[in-house]
């Protein structure tokens, strides 16, 4: 069924993307967007904020029992930026995790994000939903649906073709 998340394994399917206050800081916007953008992605929604701790502990709530919670809080709302997107296209959620790279950037292949630009992983830059379920969650949490444009990429028919 359709979702503020598009319909998963289409084309319509939608993923959050958000780069850390880390990222803005070390003025690594552009990379970072360039990644989903030359893959073909669609950009449906970005903007800049920063998050408010309630924004920021409903984003991690899954996260609330572990031992880092409140220092990830206060790094989300540190007072520098975050960049909050939406990005869509086929397996973008999937496909997304593969760009932004393992949890541990010690871990993450050199070719991710955090592979090629973090070291800790208390900043390790970017967040991508890690599933259908939390990608409407997050795009319902961090964006209003009028937020969300709906356009067609000039290059669309050619990068998402399936046949
Ligand atoms: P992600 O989906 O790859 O971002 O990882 P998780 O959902 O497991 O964790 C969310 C975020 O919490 C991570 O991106 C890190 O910023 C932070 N985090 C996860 N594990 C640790 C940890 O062991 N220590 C600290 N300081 N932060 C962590
Ligand atoms: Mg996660």
């Amino acid at each position: 069924a359709k979702t503020i998340a598009g319909e998963k394994g289409t084309a319509t399917e939608r993923s959050f993307v958000m780069i850390k206050p880390d990222g803005v800081s070390r003025q690594l916007v552009g990379k970072i967007v360039s990644r989903f953008e030359e893959r073909g992605y669609k950009l449906v929604a970005i903007k800049s904020l920063t998050p408010s701790p309630a924004l920021a502990k409903e984003h991690y709530s899954d996260l609330s029992a572990r031992p880092f919670y409140g220092s990830l809080v206060k790094y989300i709302t540190s007072g520098t930026p975050v960049v909050a997107m939406v990005w869509e296209g086929k397996d973008v959620i999937r496909q997304g995790r593969r760009i932004v790279g393992a949890t541990n950037p010690q871990d993450a292949d050199p070719g991710s994000v955090r592979g090629q630009y973090a070291v800790s992983v208390g900043r390790n830059l970017i967040h991508a939903s890690d599933a259908f379920d939390s990608a409407t969650k997050e795009i319902g949490l961090w964006f209003a649906e009028e937020e969300l444009s709906d356009y067609e990429p000039i290059a669309w028919p050619w990068v998402m073709a399936d046949n």
